[in-house]
């Protein structure tokens, strides 16, 4: 693990050669925030007081799942401080960009913030990272489902990140609720309360079918848009107790009007060098880090990323290596072995041998 160096270790060598707005919160990038409010909000209001067909309240519902990621992608910048920086605005606007997930931002800024970014793929202490075959062996549910063919395995897993942003981020209120201090505990409840109860309300206000278009196929359309940057920002990337994000986080390409509407999201190994700065800049950020540390930057399309993440089991056998659970194919992450071009497995295991119970 020598040659690795924490996040601040290559902001300290990146950061003169910034220009000082770099540093500075991009309050105009509400304006498109703003704008997918509104569109999401036409297609919500177009669906409950319309009866329209079938196929427009499809393409409204698409509308909508897009509006609802690209507000996602905003909350994420906007409570990392990056957009404004008066603490109650902040919260306020991150809560209504994430409100279709159902993330209060108290919540989010301890889980993302202060934990994910300081442990990033930290086997126990990064609540994101995936887990090891051994901890999944030990869960009877989990280790059937990983036990399962790889074809099966990638249907479930495309399935799988349609709700797994809301799954995770639930699981993640019962993980850190307790960690808010007790005064501020009713606050945190408030905030993972009220945007559920808006979707409930809503439920009841324009019945179920019409409640599928306008808040389940968007809220799994933004889930599937969200979890699949999330997915390639790090599960290819080795588990290691140093944070050094040139080693453990994944720069995934896009074209450009694409990067406009996501926030510039696909700059992940940038974002975790400089999370408190606006995304606005990380184009610049990368300049650096290629003429800086070519050999250590990882970066690949988006499409050969989510193909990889097909391709490859899950679970981590150690820091280093995938492991399929199903025949005992080991696999390595980037930056130790794994190439991107021809994924392949570089040595097989008897299954018992990496503490897996035995088949029946
Ligand atoms: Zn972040």
């Amino acid at each position: 693990m020598k040659d690795l160096h924490s996040f601040g270790w290559y902001a300290a060598r990146v950061s003169p050669h910034l220009p000082k707005e770099a540093f500075k919160p991009v309050p105009t990038r509400l304006f498109g925030g703003l704008a997918y409010f509104l569109v999401a909000l036409a297609g919500i209001f177009s669906v409950s007081l319309f009866n329209l067909p079938f196929w427009a309240n499809t393409l409204i519902a698409m509308a909508i799942g897009l509006c609802f990621a690209g507000m996602c992608f905003l909350g994420h910048e906007i409570l990392h401080g990056t957009v404004v920086r008066k603490p109650f605005l902040r919260d306020f606007l991150g809560g209504v960009a994430f409100s279709s997930i159902g993330i209060g931002p108290k919540l989010w800024r301890k889980w993302h913030n202060m934990t994910h970014h300081v442990h990033t793929q930290h086997e126990h202490n990064d609540p994101d990272t995936w887990s090891t075959a051994e901890f999944i062996s030990k869960r009877p549910l989990l280790a059937f489902f990983f036990r399962q063919p790889n074809f099966i395995r990638m249907i479930g897993y495309i399935i799988f990140l349609t709700f797994n942003f809301t799954l995770h981020s639930t699981r993640m209120f019962f993980v850190f609720f307790k960690e808010f201090k007790p005064n501020k505990q009713p606050l945190v409840l408030l905030e993972l309360l009220l945007p559920w109860a808006t979707w409930i309300v809503l439920l009841f206000v324009v019945g179920p079918v019409k409640w599928v278009f306008i808040f389940l196929i968007p809220a799994a359309i933004a889930n599937f848009i969200m979890s699949s940057y999330i997915a390639t920002n790090h599960n290819l990337n080795p588990q290691m107790e140093v944070n050094d994000p040139l080693a453990n986080s994944l720069s995934v390409t896009v074209p450009k009007w694409v990067n406009v509407l996501h926030f510039n999201f696909s700059y992940h190994t940038e974002h975790h060098l400089f999370p408190a700065m606006s995304s606005k800049y990380y184009p610049l950020v990368k300049e650096k880090i290629k003429e800086f540390w070519p050999e250590r930057y990882h970066e690949m399309p988006m499409s050969r990323a989510m193909l990889i993440l097909l391709k490859t089991p899950r679970p981590y056998l150690k820091e280093d290596e995938l492991v399929d659970m199903f025949n005992g194919k080991v696999y390595s992450v980037l930056g130790k072995g794994l190439n991107p071009e021809k994924v392949e497995s570089h040595k097989k295991l008897n299954l018992k041998q990496v503490l897996l119970p035995s088949k029946k």
